[in-house]
């Protein structure tokens, strides 16, 4: 069977799509006021021959947007304040904001540098118009000039589309009752995931509109495009989640006791640390799974516990960059009595075929690079920000603190 009974059941708030507004050129906002209220583009280098990567919402607002050439950019705003791509103080803003956003009780999904998927727990549907505004002030919390549009749905599609429907800081909520208003009033183009060539592809079929491939028929759909995706097609349009694998392994881990002697530095624990942090990685390899977040943990001979998450920019299974993740964790353990206990467990895990998201599976790579993660990596492959290299030497470290056993206990090493 393709999907599960839970899976098809569509329930009108389940998926609540975060989007960052202007990201980039916010957060410069951000940590210079100055520049606030002010057209800005964030670009790869100070020269009028190169394009806008990211533009504010001020900018925005006098047509300049991703792509725009620079000297264009200039006669259409000439105040405008060109700033050049610093993508250590963007990583650093999104783990706060994805820090944040993994307080709430939902499941977060990190989709992109400035995007995630939330999936709103069952008690905390009905209510979710207040879980959204309570994220977006939080999010104030993390930079009062950081703006996000978020969208409310059945399943991530449309929720995701729900937030380019008010921008910046829209919230929408579309039900499921209202999915063919909502459809009549975009365009194939405007669908979330789907390419220039693939609307080419729905027209060859006769597909003209959003409405059009709402209204088609799920054996025309099935004939022409596969059994597979014609199904998946005919779902999502219809708010059923398809684009989120639901998967019952949460987590990856392992533990050690150290006997016959506890360990009083980081020197004596680092070998059973890498010892531990190789089975994760190979167990996750195995078994098919990618983790975005690892999590380094001892108890100490007085029995009292220490915790550090380590958030990833990127689903990993690897084990170099799971080595310098927990290594960079272990680095915050202090020594306040000797470690009798260490662990490491990788949680928040998907499969790793399902990394990237696709709607049609042979078109891996979108012909559109939507995603600001991808296009400073298409630019200038850089590379660090989707791989987490850099998360080693980062100045700011992720932390989230938990103490106490039953936190550790539930993570289900
Ligand atoms: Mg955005």
């Amino acid at each position: 069977m393709l999907y599960t009974a839970e899976q098809l059941h569509v329930s009108a708030d389940r998926a609540l799509f975060v989007d960052m507004n202007s990201f980039f050129a916010s957060v410069e906002q951000q940590v210079a006021p100055e520049l606030r209220g002010r057209p800005v583009a964030v670009v790869p280098f100070l020269h009028d021959s190169t394009s806008v990567l990211a533009a504010s919402v001020e900018a925005k607002q006098l047509g300049i947007s991703t792509g725009t050439n620079v000297a264009e950019a200039r006669r259409m705003a000439p105040s405008i304040k060109l700033l050049r791509v610093n993508a250590p103080l963007y990583r650093d803003y999104h783990r706060r904001v994805m820090g944040m956003l993994d307080q709430t009780r939902c499941k977060v999904t990190v989709k992109s540098i400035d995007e995630a998927l939330l999936t709103v727990p069952k008690d905390l549907r009905g209510n979710s118009l207040e879980l959204a505004s309570q994220i977006r002030n939080n999010i104030y919390e993390v930079g009062d000039w950081l703006g996000c549009s978020i969208g409310l749905g059945p399943n991530m599609f449309i929720a995701k589309m729900a937030t380019n429907a008010m921008k910046p800081n829209g919230l929408v909520q579309v039900l499921p009752e209202e999915l063919q208003g909502f459809y009549s009033t975009l365009s194939l183009m405007n669908l979330y995931g789907v390419s220039y060539r693939s609307t080419k592809r729905f027209k060859a079929l006769g597909i003209e509109t959003p409405l059009d491939l709402y209204n088609a028929p799920l054996k025309y759909l099935q004939n022409h495009l596969g059994e597979n995706t014609g199904l998946s097609w005919h779902l999502r349009m219809r708010g059923v989640e398809v684009d989120q694998k639901l998967t019952h392994r949460t987590s990856v881990g392992h533990q050690m006791t150290l006997t016959p002697n506890p360990a009083t530095s980081l020197e004596e624990l680092w070998p059973t640390i890498s010892q531990l942090v190789a089975k994760v990685s190979h167990r996750l390899r195995k078994s098919g799974f990618s983790s975005h977040r690892l999590v380094c943990f001892v108890r100490y001979q007085d029995r009292t516990h220490w915790g550090k998450m380590m958030n990833q920019t990127q689903y990993i299974n690897d084990l170099p960059t799971m080595l310098r993740s927990v290594k960079q964790g272990f680095t915050h353990l202090p020594f306040t009595s000797p470690v009798r206990l260490v662990g490491v467990s990788a949680i928040n895990l998907r499969p790793t075929a399902d990394t990237s998201y696709s709607l049609f599976p042979e078109e891996r790579r979108a012909e559109q690079i939507t995603s600001a993660i991808d296009l400073i990596t298409e630019k200038f492959g850089v590379g660090s920000i989707t791989t987490a290299r850099n998360l080693t030497i980062a100045p700011v470290a992720d932390h989230i603190g938990f103490g106490n056993a039953p936190d550790v206990a539930q993570m289900g090493y």
